[in-house]
């Protein structure tokens, strides 16, 4: 078998995500996920042309245990062999790492360095290259960053109003995350509208349990949404997004809450979940909402759209014209009723859909769903292992 292939891995603290991609034929091969790792529970679970394989993980119950796993099925199934690389998913380039990255000690280190940056998910992410570099001590690893995408917003949009000091001491500024989700649907965008990529201004929604909305101008990130963090900006399924930072000062002082607690309240029992008082899940919310008419849920989504349309609007002051409005991410892909609720606010910017296309542009599809005097709005799957996939190979191409 001659085929080059790409495993591709999304390593968190007790879990780890997998894709074994084929650029040449541009296919997805596998997918798969080890989960409840560290724990008794470990379980590991396999896609291949549709068809599970689960199967329990024996002790250490830990992420080397699972990548040992994997590479037997890859064994059993004779495609270990023609794996070229592994691409890692970083959630945390800083201002370091604005392309991929081939992996050294060098890299390792400076990524450990950025992890005060990202507590939660630098440190993970280093434990897949680990646990892969243990089972494929020859092949190459790429780290591909979720904030690179987003390293040419000039400084009026990533720096904060508080004193420059902590920037230039502490690296503290906005930096943006789900880069390689807004690059891969702006360049599906820049394919469809028939424009070169390197011309093509946009308004890119991902809207998935987190939620970021990027301004693309020349296809170039020039704003997005999140911050130093991935809690900034539009309400999410359990984060607050935006909130008065006076709110935590008052939280802290008036009501007792420790950094922990605010910690929890803001990223955990916030957004879709906080205000419905019901699920973080956006279709349980629609079906309360059409079903039962439940006014939590109503007023959690009105909430939602309102800000996704405030930010969308925003963006006008960020580029000087428009070529597309991009909805993605599994609410942005799947709710025509979200995208109703968000549309039918964006008039001013000539923006209006047709509701049979809407409708009908769901579970995979994808497709202008504008009517026919409108700027066009786009809904693009995404797909940001095959990002990770081709940015592994054009590193190995270059060295
Ligand atoms: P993601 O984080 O991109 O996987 O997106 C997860 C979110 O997508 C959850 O809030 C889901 O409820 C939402 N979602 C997935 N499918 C649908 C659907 N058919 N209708 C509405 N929301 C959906």
């Amino acid at each position: 078998m001659n085929q080059q292939l790409i495993l591709v891995i999304n390593c968190g603290s007790s879990s780890l995500k997998f894709s074994l991609i084929c650029l040449s034929t541009k296919h997805t091969i596998l997918t798969g996920l080890a989960e409840c790792l560290g724990t008794p529970e470990a379980q590991l679970t396999i896609k291949k042309n549709g068809e599970k394989t689960k199967t329990g993980l024996v002790a250490p119950h830990n992420h080397r245990k699972a990548i040992e796993n994997i590479l037997t099925y890859l064994k059993e199934q004779q495609l270990d062999q023609s794996i070229i690389a592994l691409g890692h998913r970083f959630v945390h380039g800083g201002e370091v790492y604005s392309a991929p990255t081939l992996i050294n000690d060098q890299v390792i280190e400076k990524i450990e360095e950025l992890s005060s940056l990202a507590p939660l998910h630098n440190p993970a992410n280093l434990i897949g290259v680990d646990a892969t570099q243990a089972a494929f001590p020859k092949l190459p690893q790429v780290a591909v960053f979720d904030t690179a995408f987003h390293q040419t917003m000039p400084e009026q949009a990533f720096l904060y109003a508080i004193p420059y000091e902590l920037y230039t001491k502490h690296g503290i500024r906005r930096y943006g995350f789900h880069g390689t989700s807004h690059y891969f649907v702006a360049k599906e965008a820049a394919k469809i509208l028939d424009k070169k990529f390197s011309a093509v201004n946009l308004i890119t929604a991902h809207l998935g349990n987190g939620c970021s909305i990027s301004a693309i101008k020349d296809g170039r990130s020039v704003d997005t949404s999140m911050g130093l963090t991935p809690l900034e900006g539009v309400a999410m399924g359990t984060r607050s997004g935006d909130i008065d930072p006076g709110l935590l000062l008052h939280l802290q002082q008036e009501l007792g809450y420790t950094a922990e607690q605010l910690n929890q309240l803001l990223n955990k029992d916030s957004g879709l979940k906080g205000l419905s008082s019901l699920s973080n899940d956006c279709r349980a919310l629609e079906d309360a909402v059409l079903k039962d008419n439940h006014p939590q849920a109503t007023i959690a989504l009105s909430v939602f759209c309102y800000r996704i349309a405030k930010t969308i609007s925003s963006y006008i002051a960020a580029l000087e014209s428009l070529d597309g409005l991009v909805f993605t991410g599994g609410i942005g892909e799947n709710s025509s009723f979200v995208r109703t609720q968000v549309v039918k606010r964006l008039s001013l910017l000539n923006i209006h859909l047709d509701e049979e296309k809407n409708e009908a542009t769901r579970f995979g599809a994808s497709g202008n769903i504008a009517s026919p005097t409108s700027r066009p709005c786009l809904v693009i799957p995404t797909n940001e292992e095959w990002v990770i996939a081709e940015q592994t190979q054009q590193v190995l191409n270059k060295e």
